[in-house]
């Protein structure tokens, strides 16, 4: 089934980022964590969009070599920054032919500082809803946005934000998925908001494991989400004993999925980093409290 009428069906749908790596150590890293997620079934796999289109060419490649040689479905992220419409529309017919069939379609941010002025390409789109509006007239794509539970750091208040959200809901787009975030509450207001709305689009939120206190601090740091002192604190007492760490993460990020679920989430997207084992240890534990795996 493909992500739009699964996350309308009311199973839940559940799915992993990965992004294109550069080295050929960190392809095979990649490549065994796509194989031990592909042995879950997910819904989808993602791929990333490297800042300011870095990763256009590994971007386009990855996605056609899961499209043809796993059991996977790929979606594959698709930023507007640095590219005009042509150049967009040419990435979308590189999709298209390596057999992609749905495209997270993002702004982006400036590269080089993230938090730096956005400025759009002369020829291209200054927001997301104006590539939402492009994929669907490219062709039969299934459409994902972003959506961001501590608002979009760019948001001067909650009234813009959930009015340019549902702009992108609106223009075409199936579904949403979450920047990372840490506290329940923020993805339920978020979900609120949207259908106070009049929005019914489905927003999965996106599970990071938090396993290495500074390498999530400055991910938090970069997307604007707090992470939790409790959590920070328990983490950093943990620093030298990795399994440790491990843990305290996946405990903290099943109990948040769990909750989610259980609050009528329409499915979970997890942060794999490309190393499978935190996400697939709180995947199965997911699994074995809502009884669709027994517990090893
Ligand atoms: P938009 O929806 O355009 O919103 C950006 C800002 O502009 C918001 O403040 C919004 O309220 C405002 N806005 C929107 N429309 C208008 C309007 N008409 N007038 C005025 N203001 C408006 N980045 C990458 O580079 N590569 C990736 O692969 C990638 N993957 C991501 C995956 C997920 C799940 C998420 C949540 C984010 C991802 N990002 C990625 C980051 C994303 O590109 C940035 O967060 C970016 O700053 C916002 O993108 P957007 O699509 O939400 O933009």
């Amino acid at each position: 089934m493909n992500p739009r009428d699964l996350l309308r069906s009311g199973m839940p749908s559940f799915s992993f980022e990965f992004f294109p790596p550069r080295t050929p150590a960190g392809e095979r890293a990649l490549w065994d964590a796509l194989r031990r997620v592909e042995a879950m079934a997910p819904a989808f796999v993602s791929v990333t969009y490297g800042a300011g289109g870095s990763s256009r060419e590994r971007t386009v490649g990855l996605t056609r070599r899961i499209a043809a040689e796993t059991t996977l479905r790929p979606v594959a992220h698709l930023t507007a920054v640095g590219h005009s419409v042509t150049e967009l529309r040419r990435v979308l017919g590189a999709y298209a032919d390596a057999g992609v069939r749905d495209v997270l379609a993002l702004r982006g941010d400036p590269p080089g500082d993230p938090r730096g002025p956005w400025v759009p390409h002369p020829r291209g789109l200054a927001h997301a809803h104006e590539l939402v509006s492009l994929i669907r007239e490219s062709g039969d794509f299934g459409i994902g946005v972003a959506a961001f539970p501590e608002r979009h750091p760019r948001s001067p208040d909650w009234d813009s934000e959930i009015r340019h959200f549902v702009a992108k809901c609106r223009a075409g787009a199936d579904y949403a998925i979450t920047q990372m975030f840490f506290h329940v509450d923020d993805y339920l207001r978020l979900r609120d908001r949207v259908a106070a709305a009049g929005c019914a689009t489905p927003i999965v939120p996106e599970i990071m494991p938090a396993t290495d206190v500074r390498q999530i601090a400055r991910f938090a740091e970069l997307s604007g989400a707090v992470f939790p002192a409790a959590l920070a604190l328990r983490l950093e007492a943990a620093r030298h004993r990795p399994a440790d760490a491990h843990r305290i993460g996946v405990e903290y990020a099943t109990a948040m999925a769990e909750r989610l679920l259980a609050e009528g989430a329409p499915g979970l997207h997890y942060i794999t980093l490309n190393r499978s084992s935190a996400a697939l240890d709180i995947h199965r534990a997911v699994l074995a409290a809502r009884a669709v795996l027994p517990v090893a």
